[in-house]
């Protein structure tokens, strides 16, 4: 939520400063366009319609979004609202904003109900992510500003959209590694759709908030002193409190308790550079003793949607235990803002992007273009949804080859998984797997940080059907039954006469 008043002028100080050379004059020429266009529409708030694509492009601002990404936020429902065409817009804004302007309108339209409605829209989600992400994210600020404002809706349609965003938007979100915007998704959406719990995490929340809050100060004041101590400069040491769902969540697994949470409330410090990190999580460890096996270099080991960080946590002030998250200022932004944050600070990479090209740990944004073409039609969308799903969805994790690149792969995927993922003639040769050089069964699921080699067979004629009941990619699934359905091809036109085929 932003805490400026919204209005064109906060919008366009926003841009300036992250921006200096953007065309201002353009951005209020938007502005001044969409107002005009939706005259004295009112939301169902009553609020003036010209609001809504405001805080959509604040939120795009907030992103450090460029120019025409904030243009085609100001504009997202001129079309659809309004009489002015999309030719109108290419014509005083350019072809990249009416294409953006367009993808936004056709993503929007939903003709089903129901789980068809859900299927739609999940397939027109990854349709446009395919195209262009830059209309998914702009989806993401209109939803933002939507949730926030759903109070004015009816009960039912604040039901459908809430729930719409935490089963569609902020899985996509988390994806691309956007985990502010995620956050800010899904606690805007769980208050509608499960309102008695919203209520009873909410109360957990700031009971120990308020529990904790001399306490952390007391702890942020002395990281910043130990630090100054030592002559280590940082730039920010601040309390982040975990976001609600993600809190629900937690608790979930830890049968309701708070007792074992830890992160309710991290310390984050932010420093100069990847040096000065490793230097604060040594001041840090020197001051207070850390946890063993706690400490996480996603540093050296990003995570698989690009999160980079250390991640220790300490025995602090009276035994309490406290988590600390060290980070560069790009590494922070890229953490709340994953895939945005990459063009953000070069307008090169939007090109870049577009193409689907860029953005490291984004390959998968890439394959979608492949699923789609391969499922073109609707029935066998459905049948493949809960696979896609997973491939997209599902927590990832990453494991190497013996040369030491890094395979993204789905939770619990096994080693016929990942040969298929390298090569499909590696997957339909192979016999067995060495994981941290022993011996391992195919089925056996893999664990981050795992070194996978696959041992092959070369006089193996293909893939054994059996290993449809484990493998948990599509990808692998897809060539295991293409062989052997071209396996079956071939056996059927090798005992049928060819002239009865033909019928
Ligand atoms: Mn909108």
């Amino acid at each position: 939520m932003t805490f400026m008043e919204a209005t064109i002028d906060g919008l366009l100080a926003m841009v300036a400063e992250y921006q200096p050379n953007a065309d201002l004059a353009k951005i209020r020429e938007a502005y001044d366009y969409a107002a005009k266009a939706h005259g004295d529409q009112k939301r169902e708030s009553g609020e003036p319609y010209i609001i809504h694509p405001l805080k959509t492009a604040i939120n795009l601002a907030e992103m450090k979004l460029p120019q025409n990404i904030v243009i085609a936020g100001l504009l997202h429902d001129v079309p659809e609202d309004t009489k002015s065409s999309l030719e109108d817009i290419k014509e005083h804004f350019g072809e990249d904003v009416a294409k953006m302007v367009a993808g936004i309108t056709k993503v929007g339209t939903i003709k089903y109900r129901g789980v068809e409605r859900y299927i739609e829209n999940l397939r027109k989600m990854f349709l446009t992510l395919a195209e262009d992400v830059r209309v998914v994210i702009i989806k993401f600020a209109d939803r933002l500003h939507n949730l926030e404002t759903l109070q004015a809706k009816e009960p039912k349609k604040q039901y459908r959209i809430a729930l719409e965003s935490l089963e569609i938007y902020a899985p996509i979100a988390n994806r691309l590694g956007m985990g502010e915007i995620k956050g800010r998704l899904e606690d805007a959406a769980f208050r509608f759709v499960l309102p008695k719990e919203y209520e009873w995490a909410e109360n957990l929340q700031q009971t120990a908030l308020t529990k904790q809050h001399d306490y952390l100060e007391n702890v942020l004041a002395q990281t910043r002193k130990t630090l100054d101590d030592t002559g280590l400069e940082y730039i920010d040491v601040h309390g982040r409190v975990k976001h609600l769902y993600s809190l629900y969540k937690k608790l979930l697994k830890h049968d309701r308790n708070i007792a074992g949470i830890h992160d309710i409330i991290a310390i984050r410090v932010i420093v100069k550079n990847i040096a000065d990190c490793y230097a604060a999580l040594g001041v840090i460890h020197g001051k207070w003793t850390p946890l063993k096996g706690r400490i996480k270099d996603y540093i050296a080991q990003p995570k698989p949607n690009g999160y980079r960080s250390l991640h220790t946590t300490v025995f602090c002030e009276g035994g309490e235990i406290v988590e600390f998250q060290i980070r560069t200022e790009e590494m922070h932004q890229a953490a709340e803002f994953g895939i945005a944050a990459h063009w953000s600070y070069d307008e090169q990479k939007v090109a870049a992007a577009k193409e689907n090209k860029e953005a490291p740990g984004f390959d998968w944004v890439a394959q979608l273009t492949e699923i789609q073409k391969e499922i073109s039609d609707r029935q066998q969308y459905l049948k493949n949804l809960e696979e896609v799903k997973i491939d997209i969805f599902k927590d990832r994790i990453f494991v190497f080859t013996p040369k030491g690149d890094v395979i993204d792969l789905p939770e619990d995927s096994t080693p016929v998984d990942f040969a298929y993922l390298i090569h499909t003639e590696l997957g339909n040769t192979c016999t067995g797997a060495r994981v941290n050089d022993e011996m391992a069964s195919l089925d056996k699921p893999l664990k981050s940080g795992d070194v996978v080699e696959i041992i092959t067979d070369k006089s193996r004629k293909g893939p054994n059907p059996d290993w449809l009941k484990f493998v948990k990619t599509r990808h692998a699934k897809t060539h295991i039954r293409q062989y052997a359905r071209s396996s079956i091809a071939s056996w059927i036109s090798s005992v049928i006469p060819k002239k009865l085929l033909k019928k």
